[in-house]
């Protein structure tokens, strides 16, 4: 560390640089996360935490009429939204409180301020404080993306962050863009009784997802009284005092205008990488964002970039790979260079929850990947009709001659917990038929991966 404050200093405390410092720590580097705002990024602040921590309260909300059905009257009069909201916040501050606490437990030092890269291996704080480090992490995160004519007010045109602050919901919504957000801010507001119109640009909702996964949801969301709108566009927006009117174009052409109290935009995110110094230190962006090579490092061999600052997939869990990555190579170790691909989980939580990892069949056939694929449904598990959840499959695609696994697709109940004992069969190289053999408990949810890998082997028992 000759000369320098740290071994490593980390831009930003989201899922990536926290997680980056902490592992610093444990493999014995001098540590510091510098942060302007709160502690935990977006993702446990204004992202998954308190979304998570919104869903669970609108299924309790929608597990009502389950309950009248047992003849237990609940008087919704004194429903108090601003309660939920609170909940969640509740929640978000919990562990962000608990992320310092880790991070001081680990001897890393946090840093308040808003930092900018000013070497290969020091960064300049708002006060003009200096600090260097051997190596230098930026993990800066991202923010909601605009759309040309839809800016923000967080009044009538909120971003994903304005409505997870909402403390009273709006009669009618307009949701622009069907990716994991959108759907789960659908979700949770057709939950509490909110008019939902949900748009989407592509030709079907979880555009990256399994086509057959997004269809059941599509249906299901349907069902439940959510209007879909694929192939079309949102062309302008007039506001009035109390709504606002959207103009929607189809891909025939044909224009529709819509009504709502609020319109929420969440097309995408825009990488935080357009005023931290990198052109001081000679780095280039590529649409935004940060290029790495191996072990995320940039063009700057003393500065790496991880999360959502890189064109990885915007997800929390991946930020935190690759920061173990990231900190794992500076201490001298030998991490995997960069993360599998095919084996990153992606998780939608909605009724039902859709999971997945590697090829999905569309992305398969673009790539001309030969692959052979099996699916069981859930209705099959005898503990999904149970718990009358019987909606949805699991589906495995494979290597035809090898078995190798590609990718598995699950929608239904708990599809985000059942992911992963299919990931692990892929990450330890195990073959269908040494899931299919494993005894699983009955009656579990888990026992459709048992299934689907049976019938791989062409012998599922319940289909
Ligand atoms: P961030 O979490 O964005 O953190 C970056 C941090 O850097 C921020 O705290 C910021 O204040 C700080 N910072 C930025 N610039 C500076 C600077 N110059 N100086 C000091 N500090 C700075 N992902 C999932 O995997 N699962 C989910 O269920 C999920 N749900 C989501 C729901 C919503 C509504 C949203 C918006 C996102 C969700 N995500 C989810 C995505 C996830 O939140 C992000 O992928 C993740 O937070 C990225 O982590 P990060 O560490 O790269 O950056």
């Amino acid at each position: 560390m000759a000369g320098f404050d740290y071994d490593v200093v980390i831009i930003g405390s989201g899922p990536g640089g926290y997680v980056a410092a902490i592992r610093a720590s444990q493999l014995g580097l001098k540590a510091a996360v510098i942060e302007r705002d709160r502690v935990g990024g977006v993702c446990l602040n204004i992202g998954c935490i308190p979304s998570k921590a919104l869903i669970h309260q609108a299924e309790l909300f929608r597990s009502i009429p389950g309950l009248e059905a047992m003849g237990i009257a609940v008087d919704k009069r004194g429903f108090d939204y601003s309660k939920v909201f609170e909940k969640s916040r509740k929640a978000a501050d919990t562990l962000s409180k608990g992320v310092q606490f880790l991070l001081k437990k680990n001897k890393v030092e946090l840093i308040a301020g808003e930092a900018v890269l000013s070497g290969a291996n020091e960064v300049t704080l708002k006060s003009g404080k200096k600090v260097s480090g051997r190596t230098i992490i930026v993990a800066t995160g991202s923010r909601p993306r605009e759309i040309p004519g839809f800016p923000f007010d967080e009044q009538r045109v909120l971003s994903s962050t304005g409505a997870l602050m909402l403390e009273k919901l709006p009669k009618r919504i307009l949701i622009l863009g069907a990716g994991a957000i959108g759907v789960e801010f659908s979700h949770i507001m057709s939950s509490f009784g909110v008019e939902v119109h949900l748009v989407e640009m592509l030709d079907r909702i979880l555009p990256l997802e399994d086509a057959e996964s997004a269809q059941v949801l599509a249906r299901s969301f349907q069902k439940r009284g959510i209007t879909i709108s694929t192939g079309t566009k949102a062309l302008s927006l007039q506001k009035g005092p109390s709504s606002v009117s959207v103009a929607l174009e189809d891909k025939a052409g044909a224009r529709t205008t819509v009504e709502a109290d609020q319109v929420l935009v969440v097309v995408g995110r825009t990488p935080n990488t357009d005023s931290i110094g990198l052109e001081k230190v000679g780095i280039a962006t590529e649409k935004g964002f940060i290029p790495v090579g191996d072990f995320y490092r940039t063009k700057v061999p003393s500065i790496c970039a991880i999360g959502d600052v890189v064109a990885t997939p915007l997800l929390a869990h991946v930020a935190s790979k690759e920061g173990e990555i990231a900190v794992e190579y500076i201490a001298g170790r030998s991490p995997e260079p960069r993360l599998d691909p095919l084996s990153i989980p992606s998780a939608v939580y909605c009724e039902p929850q859709v999971a997945s990892f590697g090829l999905p069949e569309w992305k398969a056939a673009e790539k001309g990947i030969a692959f052979a694929k099996a699916s069981f449904p859930y209705r099959g598990a005898g503990k999904s009709v149970a718990i009358e959840q019987s909606e949805g499959f699991v589906k495995v695609l494979y290597d035809p001659k090898t078995k190798e696994i590609l990718g598995a697709h699950a929608v239904g109940a708990e599809a985000t917990e059942l992911i992963h004992e299919l990931l692990l069969a892929r990450t330890a190289e195990l073959l269908p038929s040494d899931v299919a053999s494993m005894m699983h408990a009955h009656p579990t949810l888990s026992e459709a991966v048992m299934e689907v890998m049976r019938a791989v082997e062409g012998w599922a028992i319940h289909a």
